[in-house]
Protein backbone atom coordinates (compact mmCIF):
# COMPACT_ATOMS: atom_id res chain seq x y z
CA UNK A 1 0.00 0.00 0.00
CA UNK A 2 1.53 3.74 -0.70
CA UNK A 3 1.85 5.89 2.20
CA UNK A 4 -0.67 7.96 0.76
CA UNK A 5 -3.59 5.26 0.43
CA UNK A 6 -1.93 3.62 4.19
CA UNK A 7 -3.34 7.32 5.58
CA UNK A 8 -6.64 7.06 4.26
CA UNK A 9 -7.00 3.56 5.54
CA UNK A 10 -5.75 4.81 8.81
CA UNK A 11 -8.46 7.56 8.91
CA UNK A 12 -11.30 5.10 7.39
CA UNK A 13 -10.32 2.97 10.37
CA UNK A 14 -10.70 5.91 12.62
CA UNK A 15 -13.96 6.93 11.23
CA UNK A 16 -15.48 3.21 12.28
CA UNK A 17 -13.95 3.22 15.12
CA UNK A 18 -15.38 6.62 16.29
CA UNK A 19 -19.28 5.50 15.85
CA UNK A 20 -17.96 3.33 18.91
CA UNK A 21 -19.34 5.08 22.03
CA UNK A 22 -18.23 4.35 25.46
CA UNK A 23 -21.20 3.82 27.66
CA UNK A 24 -21.73 3.54 30.95
CA UNK A 25 -24.34 1.18 32.66
CA UNK A 26 -26.98 3.98 33.39
CA UNK A 27 -27.25 4.82 29.65
CA UNK A 28 -24.86 8.02 29.96
CA UNK A 29 -22.54 8.29 26.86
CA UNK A 30 -18.84 9.43 27.99
CA UNK A 31 -17.52 11.85 25.01
CA UNK A 32 -15.24 14.35 27.42
CA UNK A 33 -11.56 13.43 28.52
CA UNK A 34 -10.06 15.84 31.42
CA UNK A 35 -6.30 14.72 30.77
CA UNK A 36 -3.89 15.66 33.67
CA UNK A 37 -0.09 16.14 32.39
CA UNK A 38 1.32 17.06 36.14
CA UNK A 39 0.46 16.86 39.75
CA UNK A 40 2.78 19.84 40.33
CA UNK A 41 1.60 23.46 40.36
CA UNK A 42 3.20 26.93 41.02
CA UNK A 43 0.14 28.15 42.68
CA UNK A 44 -0.88 27.08 45.83
CA UNK A 45 -5.03 28.12 45.71
CA UNK A 46 -5.90 27.75 49.52
CA UNK A 47 -9.01 25.84 48.39
CA UNK A 48 -6.77 23.01 46.85
CA UNK A 49 -3.49 22.76 48.01
CA UNK A 50 -1.90 23.21 51.38
CA UNK A 51 0.73 25.57 52.71
CA UNK A 52 2.88 22.55 53.88
CA UNK A 53 5.16 20.78 51.66
CA UNK A 54 3.39 18.32 49.84
CA UNK A 55 4.48 15.08 48.37
CA UNK A 56 4.52 14.90 44.18
CA UNK A 57 4.56 12.00 42.33
CA UNK A 58 7.67 10.30 41.62
CA UNK A 59 9.05 11.14 37.87
CA UNK A 60 9.01 7.91 36.67
CA UNK A 61 4.79 7.37 37.62
CA UNK A 62 4.09 10.06 35.43
CA UNK A 63 3.39 9.49 32.01
CA UNK A 64 5.15 9.93 29.41
CA UNK A 65 3.66 11.78 26.09
CA UNK A 66 4.09 8.75 24.07
CA UNK A 67 2.03 6.90 26.76
CA UNK A 68 -0.89 9.83 27.07
CA UNK A 69 -0.68 10.01 23.09
CA UNK A 70 -1.77 5.97 22.74
CA UNK A 71 -4.37 6.44 25.43
CA UNK A 72 -6.03 9.05 23.84
CA UNK A 73 -5.80 8.07 20.53
CA UNK A 74 -7.57 4.54 21.82
CA UNK A 75 -10.03 6.82 23.92
CA UNK A 76 -10.64 8.75 20.85
CA UNK A 77 -11.58 5.78 18.78
CA UNK A 78 -14.04 4.29 21.71
CA UNK A 79 -16.04 7.90 21.05
CA UNK A 80 -13.83 10.50 23.44
CA UNK A 81 -14.64 13.87 21.54
CA UNK A 82 -13.59 16.51 23.83
CA UNK A 83 -10.03 16.70 25.67
CA UNK A 84 -9.23 19.12 28.22
CA UNK A 85 -5.30 19.32 29.15
CA UNK A 86 -5.02 19.97 32.76
CA UNK A 87 -3.09 19.35 36.25
CA UNK A 88 -1.74 20.37 38.49
CA UNK A 89 -0.82 23.78 36.29
CA UNK A 90 -0.09 22.20 33.09
CA UNK A 91 2.06 24.79 31.73
CA UNK A 92 4.61 24.00 34.14
CA UNK A 93 5.39 20.42 32.20
CA UNK A 94 7.91 20.96 29.44
CA UNK A 95 6.63 20.18 26.16
CA UNK A 96 3.04 20.91 26.52
CA UNK A 97 2.52 22.61 22.85
CA UNK A 98 4.05 19.63 21.25
CA UNK A 99 1.78 17.22 22.79
CA UNK A 100 -1.01 19.62 22.28
CA UNK A 101 -0.05 19.13 18.71
CA UNK A 102 0.16 15.82 19.42
CA UNK A 103 -3.96 15.28 20.25
CA UNK A 104 -4.90 17.52 17.51
CA UNK A 105 -2.91 15.20 15.14
CA UNK A 106 -4.87 11.87 16.70
CA UNK A 107 -8.49 13.66 16.00
CA UNK A 108 -9.29 15.30 18.87
CA UNK A 109 -12.41 17.73 17.88
CA UNK A 110 -12.97 19.79 20.75
CA UNK A 111 -9.05 20.09 22.18
CA UNK A 112 -8.79 23.36 25.45
CA UNK A 113 -7.18 23.47 28.63
CA UNK A 114 -7.56 24.42 32.19
CA UNK A 115 -4.31 26.96 33.52
CA UNK A 116 -4.16 29.53 36.17
CA UNK A 117 -2.63 32.18 33.32
CA UNK A 118 0.46 32.59 35.25
CA UNK A 119 2.33 31.27 32.01
CA UNK A 120 -0.22 31.93 28.87
CA UNK A 121 1.10 35.04 27.59
CA UNK A 122 4.28 33.07 26.82
CA UNK A 123 2.48 30.09 25.73
CA UNK A 124 -0.67 31.59 24.29
CA UNK A 125 0.54 31.70 20.20
CA UNK A 126 2.33 27.92 20.73
CA UNK A 127 -0.78 26.56 21.59
CA UNK A 128 -3.00 28.51 19.54
CA UNK A 129 -0.29 26.97 16.45
CA UNK A 130 -0.66 23.82 18.17
CA UNK A 131 -4.33 23.66 17.25
CA UNK A 132 -5.95 24.61 20.54
CA UNK A 133 -9.73 25.17 20.46
CA UNK A 134 -10.27 27.50 23.90
CA UNK A 135 -8.95 28.48 27.30
CA UNK A 136 -10.56 28.49 30.68
CA UNK A 137 -8.35 30.47 33.07
CA UNK A 138 -8.59 30.30 36.99
CA UNK A 139 -9.08 34.19 38.81
CA UNK A 140 -10.16 33.92 42.01
CA UNK A 141 -9.71 37.76 42.79
CA UNK A 142 -10.12 41.15 41.18
CA UNK A 143 -8.09 42.35 44.18
CA UNK A 144 -4.94 42.04 44.48
CA UNK A 145 -3.69 41.63 47.84
CA UNK A 146 -6.66 38.86 48.17
CA UNK A 147 -5.46 36.91 45.18
CA UNK A 148 -2.20 36.68 46.50
CA UNK A 149 -3.52 35.44 49.53
CA UNK A 150 -5.45 32.79 48.07
CA UNK A 151 -3.03 31.46 45.63
CA UNK A 152 -0.27 32.22 47.84
CA UNK A 153 2.08 33.67 45.12
CA UNK A 154 2.71 37.56 43.63
CA UNK A 155 1.50 36.80 40.40
CA UNK A 156 -1.92 38.98 39.93
CA UNK A 157 -0.35 41.05 36.48
CA UNK A 158 1.15 37.97 35.04
CA UNK A 159 -2.12 36.49 35.02
CA UNK A 160 -4.24 39.27 34.07
CA UNK A 161 -1.80 39.19 31.00
CA UNK A 162 -3.03 36.11 30.76
CA UNK A 163 -5.83 36.38 29.75
CA UNK A 164 -5.13 39.84 27.82
CA UNK A 165 -3.55 37.40 25.77
CA UNK A 166 -5.71 34.80 25.61
CA UNK A 167 -8.35 37.42 24.74
CA UNK A 168 -6.40 38.79 21.77
CA UNK A 169 -5.55 35.29 20.23
CA UNK A 170 -8.04 32.68 18.20
CA UNK A 171 -8.88 30.81 21.69
CA UNK A 172 -12.79 31.05 21.60
CA UNK A 173 -14.62 31.26 23.78
CA UNK A 174 -12.24 32.52 26.60
CA UNK A 175 -13.60 31.37 30.05
CA UNK A 176 -12.54 33.03 33.60
CA UNK A 177 -13.19 30.27 36.33
CA UNK A 178 -13.59 31.90 40.23
CA UNK A 179 -13.92 29.41 42.98
CA UNK A 180 -16.04 31.25 45.65
CA UNK A 181 -15.66 30.60 49.07
CA UNK A 182 -17.94 31.66 51.75
CA UNK A 183 -15.56 34.84 53.84
CA UNK A 184 -12.75 35.03 50.92
CA UNK A 185 -14.07 36.03 47.95
CA UNK A 186 -17.18 35.90 48.21
CA UNK A 187 -17.81 39.80 48.21
CA UNK A 188 -16.63 39.49 44.80
CA UNK A 189 -19.54 38.14 42.69
CA UNK A 190 -21.05 41.65 41.20
CA UNK A 191 -17.36 42.68 40.46
CA UNK A 192 -16.50 39.60 38.57
CA UNK A 193 -20.15 40.11 36.84
CA UNK A 194 -18.97 43.64 35.91
CA UNK A 195 -15.43 42.04 34.47
CA UNK A 196 -17.44 39.59 32.41
CA UNK A 197 -18.83 42.64 30.85
CA UNK A 198 -16.15 45.09 30.29
CA UNK A 199 -13.96 42.15 28.81
CA UNK A 200 -16.88 40.68 26.74
CA UNK A 201 -15.90 37.45 28.19
CA UNK A 202 -17.14 34.00 29.99
CA UNK A 203 -16.93 34.30 34.05
CA UNK A 204 -17.88 31.52 35.74
CA UNK A 205 -18.30 30.78 39.08
CA UNK A 206 -17.32 27.19 40.69
CA UNK A 207 -19.05 26.05 44.08
CA UNK A 208 -16.12 24.55 46.61
CA UNK A 209 -15.90 21.00 46.42
CA UNK A 210 -14.53 18.82 49.60
CA UNK A 211 -11.41 17.94 47.72
CA UNK A 212 -9.31 20.39 49.20
CA UNK A 213 -5.70 19.46 50.44
CA UNK A 214 -6.44 20.75 53.92
CA UNK A 215 -10.00 19.18 54.26
CA UNK A 216 -11.12 22.39 55.68
CA UNK A 217 -14.34 22.21 53.66
CA UNK A 218 -17.21 22.50 55.18
CA UNK A 219 -20.94 22.83 53.63
CA UNK A 220 -21.33 26.64 54.95
CA UNK A 221 -18.20 27.90 53.13
CA UNK A 222 -20.06 26.92 49.85
CA UNK A 223 -21.42 29.74 47.68
CA UNK A 224 -24.11 28.15 45.84
CA UNK A 225 -24.99 29.26 41.77
CA UNK A 226 -28.25 29.64 43.26
CA UNK A 227 -26.83 33.24 45.61
CA UNK A 228 -25.14 34.06 42.38
CA UNK A 229 -27.69 34.18 39.91
CA UNK A 230 -29.81 36.21 42.57
CA UNK A 231 -26.94 38.32 43.23
CA UNK A 232 -26.18 39.52 39.57
CA UNK A 233 -29.51 39.54 38.27
CA UNK A 234 -30.67 42.06 40.60
CA UNK A 235 -28.66 44.17 39.27
CA UNK A 236 -28.14 42.93 35.79
CA UNK A 237 -31.19 41.10 33.96
CA UNK A 238 -30.16 37.84 33.10
CA UNK A 239 -31.33 35.63 29.76
CA UNK A 240 -30.75 31.69 29.85
CA UNK A 241 -27.82 30.83 27.11
CA UNK A 242 -29.01 26.70 25.76
CA UNK A 243 -26.24 24.53 26.43
CA UNK A 244 -25.50 20.68 25.86
CA UNK A 245 -27.40 18.78 28.66
CA UNK A 246 -23.74 17.67 29.71
CA UNK A 247 -22.38 21.00 30.40
CA UNK A 248 -21.28 21.53 34.11
CA UNK A 249 -21.96 25.08 33.91
CA UNK A 250 -25.32 26.99 33.36
CA UNK A 251 -25.27 30.06 31.51
CA UNK A 252 -26.55 33.30 30.84
CA UNK A 253 -25.87 36.11 28.86
CA UNK A 254 -26.47 39.61 30.26
CA UNK A 255 -29.60 41.10 28.56
CA UNK A 256 -28.41 44.44 27.61
CA UNK A 257 -25.29 44.14 26.75
CA UNK A 258 -21.69 41.88 26.49
CA UNK A 259 -20.75 39.37 28.24
CA UNK A 260 -21.67 35.98 30.00
CA UNK A 261 -21.79 34.18 32.92
CA UNK A 262 -21.94 30.41 33.92
CA UNK A 263 -22.81 28.66 37.06
CA UNK A 264 -21.15 25.66 38.29
CA UNK A 265 -22.81 23.90 40.96
CA UNK A 266 -21.68 20.47 42.17
CA UNK A 267 -22.59 20.86 45.57
CA UNK A 268 -26.54 22.59 45.53
CA UNK A 269 -27.43 21.34 42.00
CA UNK A 270 -25.47 18.08 41.18
CA UNK A 271 -25.35 17.22 37.12
CA UNK A 272 -24.10 14.15 37.58
CA UNK A 273 -27.11 12.41 35.58
CA UNK A 274 -25.77 13.73 32.98
CA UNK A 275 -22.07 13.32 33.12
CA UNK A 276 -20.20 12.53 30.32
CA UNK A 277 -16.58 13.05 32.02
CA UNK A 278 -13.79 10.41 32.28
CA UNK A 279 -10.24 11.91 34.15
CA UNK A 280 -6.91 10.34 33.08
CA UNK A 281 -4.33 11.66 36.15
CA UNK A 282 -0.89 11.99 35.55
CA UNK A 283 0.36 8.87 36.51
CA UNK A 284 -1.78 6.70 34.65
CA UNK A 285 -5.36 6.26 36.59
CA UNK A 286 -8.60 6.48 34.91
CA UNK A 287 -11.16 8.22 36.95
CA UNK A 288 -14.95 7.63 36.47
CA UNK A 289 -15.91 10.68 38.78
CA UNK A 290 -13.91 13.55 40.95
CA UNK A 291 -15.18 11.86 43.92
CA UNK A 292 -14.32 8.07 42.74
CA UNK A 293 -13.12 6.05 45.98
CA UNK A 294 -11.04 3.88 43.42
CA UNK A 295 -9.14 4.47 40.30
CA UNK A 296 -7.96 2.39 37.52
CA UNK A 297 -4.67 1.60 37.04
CA UNK A 298 -3.60 1.73 32.90
CA UNK A 299 -0.30 3.09 33.13
CA UNK A 300 0.85 -1.08 34.20
CA UNK A 301 -1.19 -2.15 30.77
CA UNK A 302 0.87 0.32 29.02
CA UNK A 303 4.28 -0.59 30.49
CA UNK A 304 3.24 -4.38 30.28
CA UNK A 305 2.37 -4.42 26.84
CA UNK A 306 -0.76 -4.57 26.57
CA UNK A 307 -2.38 -4.56 23.45
CA UNK A 308 -4.90 -1.72 21.97
CA UNK A 309 -7.37 -4.15 21.81
CA UNK A 310 -7.37 -4.98 25.67
CA UNK A 311 -6.40 -1.38 26.98
CA UNK A 312 -9.79 -0.46 25.04
CA UNK A 313 -11.70 -3.62 26.70
CA UNK A 314 -10.36 -2.71 30.04
CA UNK A 315 -11.34 0.94 29.34
CA UNK A 316 -15.00 0.02 28.65
CA UNK A 317 -15.09 -2.55 31.50
CA UNK A 318 -14.37 0.59 33.62
CA UNK A 319 -16.56 3.06 32.48
CA UNK A 320 -19.11 0.82 32.73
CA UNK A 321 -19.25 0.91 36.19
CA UNK A 322 -18.76 4.56 36.29
CA UNK A 323 -20.98 5.58 39.48
CA UNK A 324 -24.67 6.90 39.68
CA UNK A 325 -23.38 10.76 41.51
CA UNK A 326 -21.04 11.69 43.77
CA UNK A 327 -22.50 11.39 46.87
CA UNK A 328 -21.33 14.88 48.27
CA UNK A 329 -25.27 15.30 49.73
CA UNK A 330 -25.49 11.63 51.16
CA UNK A 331 -25.11 11.13 54.52
CA UNK A 332 -21.61 9.56 55.60
CA UNK A 333 -20.10 11.00 52.82
CA UNK A 334 -15.80 10.84 52.74
CA UNK A 335 -13.99 12.86 50.48
CA UNK A 336 -11.85 11.03 47.67
CA UNK A 337 -7.99 10.02 49.18
CA UNK A 338 -6.55 12.06 46.29
CA UNK A 339 -7.00 16.04 46.26
CA UNK A 340 -8.02 18.09 43.09
CA UNK A 341 -4.47 19.15 42.14
CA UNK A 342 -3.67 15.54 41.78
CA UNK A 343 -6.52 14.59 40.41
CA UNK A 344 -6.52 17.04 37.57
CA UNK A 345 -9.78 20.04 37.47
N1 LIG B 1 -3.77 24.81 37.47
C1 LIG B 1 -4.91 24.91 36.63
C2 LIG B 1 -5.85 25.98 37.15
O1 LIG B 1 -5.54 26.62 38.15
O2 LIG B 1 -6.88 26.20 36.52
C3 LIG B 1 -5.63 23.61 36.38
C4 LIG B 1 -5.81 22.67 37.54
S1 LIG B 1 -6.94 23.22 38.76
C5 LIG B 1 -6.87 21.88 39.88
C6 LIG B 1 -8.47 23.05 37.91
C7 LIG B 1 -9.65 23.77 38.49
O3 LIG B 1 -9.99 23.17 39.70
C8 LIG B 1 -9.44 25.24 38.74
O4 LIG B 1 -10.48 25.99 38.15
C9 LIG B 1 -9.52 25.32 40.25
O5 LIG B 1 -9.98 26.55 40.66
C10 LIG B 1 -10.47 24.19 40.56
N2 LIG B 1 -10.44 23.70 41.94
C11 LIG B 1 -9.38 23.33 42.68
N3 LIG B 1 -9.75 22.94 43.92
C12 LIG B 1 -11.10 23.06 43.96
C13 LIG B 1 -12.08 22.82 44.97
N4 LIG B 1 -11.76 22.36 46.18
N5 LIG B 1 -13.37 23.05 44.65
C14 LIG B 1 -13.73 23.51 43.44
N6 LIG B 1 -12.85 23.75 42.44
C15 LIG B 1 -11.55 23.54 42.71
Amino acid sequence: MSPKSERGFGLFLLGLKANVTLRDKFGRQITDLRVSVTDRCNFRCVYCRSANPETHMPAGNLLEWDEYERLVRLLVGLGIRKVRVTGGEPLVRPGIENFVARLKMIGVQDLSMTTNGYMLANHCEGLVAAGMNRINISLDSLNREKFEQITRTKTFEQVIAGIDAAQSSKLRPVKVNAVLVRGINDDEVEAFAQFARDRDLIMRFIEFMPLDADRAWTRDMVVTGAEVYRRISAIWPLVPVTHERSETARKFRFADGRGEIGLISPVSQPFCGHCSRLRLTADGKLRTCLFSKEDHDLRSLLRGRASDGEISDRIQAIVSQKEKGHRINEPGFLPPSRTMVSIGG
